[in-house]
């Protein structure tokens, strides 16, 4: 082939899905989709794993699914980069085990074996891998893989240690909406614009706000801005196979309303009606009525023709709960003017879904790609972007969510923002809270919230041999950097003895969707309290060092000093030091301009000291109001 001879080391691109998984390769022709031998474009996101015998992927792990219903993992990346604390809950409707995994992860048990959700993904990248090898004749040992755009650094983590495992190197994580958006040609313009990407997929439904920003603003390529996210990791096309098959068994005389009528029957035969009513569901896509017949033993027979509109009034319920999630996500966006709907998923071919999503944003949603491929065709076009096959789309990646450190009091100072192109650097000063600290703890955090214990602890590391100096001197350098590929690693450094400590951040696992959902939500609703408790908490710290310096400084220089001038000076520290208490008790109660006021009373009446030379050298410190770490 030609694009090989071109390309000895090509990057495909990897649609790694919940239901199914695609591979795709672009060339000077374009992006298209490497099929299996067989002609298949669609790999099931299905794994069996029996003893002694060899892993089966695809659909023949999804064939043989009704005899070995716990040895088969369907939805692992539900699991990704979770602990097992956060997958219980979730784990409902999973036919196999959850377990406690190493270090706490989620992992799947079965016959006795551990298997992490990292392995289940690696084993459908390998297969996909093996297909990408077939088609274009070569080794592949690159790619270009998409995740949800509310996927965590966890999550993201997890996704690049499977592509690893199956001797990949995952080149770039490309956040599915935006892989959609690529493969569009959405960018190239040179316009800015804003676009919903909605993606109802089998097991998992998303809408994604992005606002796309043309090079020439965003400097080195395309920006793809997430501005809202929202979605239901439970809502999908199998809903809507059960629904349908219930409602079949339920017209054939089988249980009543309200009873799940499908409870009753063997699991072979559960399986066999749930793909009978998917492969009605996908014909009534095309066709205005299917006849069915299906015979399901004990006098069951299924003989009927099924209508449209007969299936559209079992779906509604699930479409409409789509719609709530795209309302809350155009909440969330501040409204914001939407000038395209894209739609991404198998279960957007259902005529109902497209007609409720165009009414909705009230534009006819763009469909001319197939709904299975566009992710993977997109992710294929950023692949060839950086291959160089490309040279119109330079696409940037963002940070999905706020990095910080903890400083006294419990606050976070947040080095790099939501949605800040990488890579990206931040640096930022800091000082100690204590006279003669020579270690500080560096707390890394993500989140969107103001207080350490409502973000995620990413990691913890000391830095040491910082020479004794009073609290507020050492100059305290913390630098975050994010490369190309989401890894962040901080350092932290004092300027004046040179002594640095440097981590490379891997977390262990992530946030779950919801968690990442509330806090984006609880972030614009408490917002303002916690903006308050911040400040206050800061005033506080600060106020007392100010306290002391003062002190210190009077005491050395009492007896120079008019008497009246010492007392208005004590009264002031007595003013502030019961706001400093009260502030520590109850800081939703502090008003915090007035702790501000008695906080610069006293700074500006210390002034007469001036002729101390010393006493002016710590206060021209303490102005800097530099955030100090525990
Ligand atoms: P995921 O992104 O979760 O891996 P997909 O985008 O592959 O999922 O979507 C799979 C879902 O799409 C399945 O529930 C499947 O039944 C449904 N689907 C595929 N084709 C059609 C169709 N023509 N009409 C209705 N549903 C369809
Ligand atoms: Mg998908």
């Amino acid at each position: 082939m030609s694009d090989t001879a071109v390309n000895p080391d090509p990057i495909v691109g990897i649609d790694l899905g919940t239901t199914n998984s695609l591979v795709a390769f672009c060339d000077e022709a374009g992006p298209r989709i490497l099929a299996s031998a067989s002609g298949e474009r669609m790999l099931p996101s299905v794994v069996r794993f029996l003893a002694g015998q060899p892993v089966a992927v695809g659909f023949e792990a999804v064939r043989s699914a009704v005899n070995f219903p716990r040895e088969t993992v369907f939805s692992a990346k539900r699991l990704m980069g979770r602990s097992f604390a956060e997958s219980q809950g979730m784990a409902d409707g999973l036919q196999f085990e959850v377990v406690a995994g190493p270090r706490g992860l989620a992992a799947i048990g079965s016959e006795g074996a551990t298997i992490l959700p990292q392995e289940v993904a690696a084993v459908i990248l390998a297969e996909l891998r093996q297909r990408a090898e077939a088609q274009l004749g070569c080794t592949v040992q690159r790619a270009v893989i998409t995740v949800p755009a509310y996927f965590d650094d966890g999550q993201r983590q997890a996704t690049r240690d499977a592509a690893r495992l199956a001797g990949l190197d995952p080149v770039r994580i490309v956040n599915e909406p935006t892989a959609a958006a690529l493969a569009y040609g959405i960018g190239r313009t040179g316009v800015a614009e804003t676009i919903a990407v909605y993606d109802f997929g089998g097991g998992t439904f998303d809408i994604s706000i992005l606002q796309v920003i043309p090079e020439e603003r965003a400097g080195d390529g395309i920006l793809f801005r997430v501005i809202a996210t929202a979605g239901d990791t439970h809502l999908g096309g199998d809903d809507l196979d059960r629904a349908l098959a219930e409602h079949l068994l339920r017209s054939a005389g089988c249980g009543s309303t309200g009873d799940r009528a499908m409870d009753s029957l063997t699991p072979a035969t559960r399986q066999a009606l749930r793909e009978f009513a998917q492969a009605t569901k996908v014909a009534l896509s095309e066709r205005d009525r299917v006849d069915v017949d299906l015979d399901l033993g004990d006098g069951i027979r299924l003989k009927r023709s099924v209508t449209r509109e007969e299936f559209e009034s079992i779906a509604i319920p699930w479409v409409d709960r789509t719609i709530a999630a795209c309302e809350r996500a155009m909440g969330d966006a501040s409204k914001v003017a939407i000038d395209r709907v894209i739609l991404v998923g198998g279960s957007t071919r259902i005529p109902l879904v497209r007609a409720r999503v165009g009414e909705f944003f009230g534009l006819d949603p763009y469909t001319a790609l197939d709904p299975d491929c566009v992710v993977a065709l997109g992710a294929a076009t950023q692949a060839a972007v950086l291959q160089g096959t490309r040279r119109d789309v330079l696409l940037l990646d963002v940070i999905p969510l706020s990095l910080g450190i903890e400083t006294v009091g419990g606050a976070v100072a947040k080095l790099l923002t939501r949605n800040a192109s990488i890579p990206a650097r931040a640096r930022e000063m800091f000082s100690t809270s204590v006279d003669n600290q020579t270690n500080v703890k560096v707390h890394v955090l993500q989140g969107e919230r103001e207080m350490v214990a409502d973000c995620r602890s990413l990691a913890r590391f000391e830095l040491r041999g910082i020479p004794p100096m009073p609290a507020g001197i050492p100059q305290i350098e913390v630098e975050f950097l994010v490369d190309a590929n989401g890894v962040l690693q901080v350092t932290a450094g004092e300027r004046r003895s040179g002594c640095r400590a440097v981590v490379q951040v891997v977390p262990s696992f992530g946030l779950t969707p919801d968690e990442v959902d509330r806090m984006e939500r609880e972030s614009v609703t408490h917002a303002r309290a916690d903006m308050h408790h911040h400040r206050v908490v800061d005033l506080a710290v600060n106020a007392a060092l100010d306290i002391k310096w003062i002190s210190e400084a009077l005491d050395r220089t009492r007896s120079d000093l008019a008497p009246a001038y010492v007392q208005s000076l004590a009264e002031l520290i007595t003013k502030l030091q019961e706001m400093i208490e009260r502030a520590r008790a109850t800081p939703q109660d502090v008003d915090a301009d007035a702790f501000h006021a008695a906080k610069e009373a006293l700074d500006r009446a210390s002034v007469s000291m001036h002729e101390q030379s010393i006493a002016r050298s710590l206060r021209g410190m303490s102005t800097q109001h530099r955030e100090r770490i525990p």
